[in-house]
């Protein structure tokens, strides 16, 4: 009988939930527990990590799980890494919902980096006004860099004392999204933004400042997704029930991630 694990933690893997819950599909949704008030979820939720691969290993088994659907964000890379070499080791089959990256259009001024630090350095040397959508672990590789001023935007608030710069040089957004183009263009003027640091996350729900960066005439740094073993990926709610129900992918969604 089908037993699903879901790696949760985006949009997508509620979509998906609820596309699960519905069909009536048995499934757990698992969160890494790293916010305080997680999305409620229509499906049983277990919480936290599974202690590495050996322990995903072992909850695979426990659990006697049959499918497992990696839809974490594409920057969780660790997470996504251990699914794939846990799912190989326990002969679990493992497909990923995963939001194509953001592809520049006319108007956008993006600087493509690979990683934080590549986007640190991608600042300007002067003091600037910097809107920082980078989530809060990635704070720490703009530490040096404390003559900016910071437009933060982070699920929960941080705790006191726990942002790499003074707090007078720090304006904090706190919220989880969606965010629309109209909202994110009133909050770069109203701050008076001019970089934007931004992973390449894909989807709709954290775009808008994309949308605003380029409204506004605004260079974007852009830091690139982290790279991950080969896997079978879709970007389709849909596709996943069918790979659920009838074992089979269409052609088109059985490619590569990045090698
Ligand atoms: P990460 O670095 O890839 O994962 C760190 C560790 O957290 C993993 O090794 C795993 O611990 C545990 N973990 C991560 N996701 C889990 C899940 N869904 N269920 C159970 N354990 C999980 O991940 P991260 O970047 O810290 O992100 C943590 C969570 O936040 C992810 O679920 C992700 O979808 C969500 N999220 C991340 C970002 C981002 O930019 N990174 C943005 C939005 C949402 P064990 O090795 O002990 O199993």
């Amino acid at each position: 009988m089908t037993h699903v694990l879901l790696l949760g933690g985006t949009t997508g893997a509620s979509q998906l939930a609820q596309a699960l819950h519905q069909a009536g599909v048995p499934a757990v949704f698992s969160y890494a527990g790293v916010t305080q008030a997680p999305l409620a979820q229509p499906l049983p939720v277990r919480v936290g990590g599974f202690g590495g691969v050996p322990g995903l290993v072992q909850y695979l088994v426990d659990h006697g799980i049959t499918h497992v659907v990696d839809a974490t964000h594409p920057f969780a890379a660790q997470m996504s890494r251990r699914a794939c070499e846990a799912c190989a080791m326990a002969g679990v089959p493992l497909l990923a919902l995963e939001r194509a990256p953001w592809q520049p259009g006319p108007g956008d001024r993006w600087i493509d980096v690979p990683d934080m630090a590549a986007a640190a350095a991608a600042l300007p040397a002067e003091a600037t006004r910097v809107f920082l959508a980078v989530g809060r672990k990635q704070l720490q590789a703009f530490a040096g860099l404390g003559q900016h001023h910071y437009l933060l935007r982070l699920v929960d608030d941080p705790e006191p004392g726990s942002l790499p710069w003074p707090d007078a040089a720090v304006d904090l957004e706190v919220g989880r999204g969606p965010f629309s183009a109209e909202h994110d263009l009133a909050l770069l003027r109203a701050h008076r933004v001019q970089w934007l640091v931004a992973k390449n996350a894909g989807g709709e729900a954290t775009r808008g400042k994309l949308d605003a960066a380029r409204a506004l005439g605004l260079p974007v740094v852009m830091v690139q997704r982290p790279a991950l073993p080969q896997r079978a990926r879709t970007e389709d709610v849909g596709a996943v029930m069918r790979w659920l129900r009838h074992g089979v992918l269409p052609s088109e969604d059985v490619s590569a991630g990045t090698p």
